[in-house]
């Protein structure tokens, strides 16, 4: 089993509910388990053309291999309508496999961890949420990243009517 970090996207269509309408999909992949979800973000384009991104990323556990896992991922976005016009087009979703356990690959159709995994407020921001301790292979320590990305604009956004209850029931702030 691996644990590995697949970074959601998308700012065409109706973005918010593509985003959670994505991580219901990846949950119901059979070999892929989540064990952990980001607040979803508002993000800038970056180096984009089109509306605002909406973001989250997901933990997941998982038998396959990361280009299994990939191929999960594209078969995914091609149900969501996914076109590639041109590069960094507008996207009704993208999803990108971010991390893989503590692999490196280096393949034609895959890298691992995603190459710009440090240079991107709308990953590292939800990587840091989630594992705030958290390793890159080859890089350091995500969060000491945080600082180079601050100017990319960024903010939580609310992705459900109700709001979370901690253990006991007592309602959080
Ligand atoms: P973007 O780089 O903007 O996410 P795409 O989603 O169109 O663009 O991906 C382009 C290609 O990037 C894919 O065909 C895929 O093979 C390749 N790729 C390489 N590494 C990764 C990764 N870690 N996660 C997702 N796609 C990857
Ligand atoms: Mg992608």
């Amino acid at each position: 089993m691996t644990l590995a970090f697949i970074g959601i996207g998308a700012n065409l269509g109706d973005p918010r509910q593509a985003v959670k309408d994505a991580i219901v999909c990846l949950a119901q992949q059979v070999g892929i388990t989540i064990v952990a979800k980001s607040s979803f973000y508002r993000t800038a384009p970056i180096d984009a053309t089109g509306g605002d991104y909406f973001n989250a990323v997901v933990k997941i556990e998982t038998p396959f291999t990361a280009s299994q896992i990939l191929r999960i991922c594209h078969h995914i976005e091609d149900q969501f309508g996914r076109e590639r016009p041109f590069r960094n087009a507008p996207r009704t979703l993208d999803l990108d496999l971010l991390l893989f356990g503590a692999e490196s690959i280096n393949t034609e159709v895959l890298t691992v961890p995603h190459p710009r995994i440090a240079e991107r407020a709308f990953v590292l921001v939800p990587l840091v949420e989630l594992e705030p301790e958290l390793e890159i292979p080859g890089l350091g320590r995500a969060a000491e990243f945080l600082p180079n990305v601050q100017s990319q604009r960024i903010e939580k956004f609310s992705s459900c009517k109700c709001s979370r209850m901690q253990e006991g029931g007592a309602k959080l702030a």
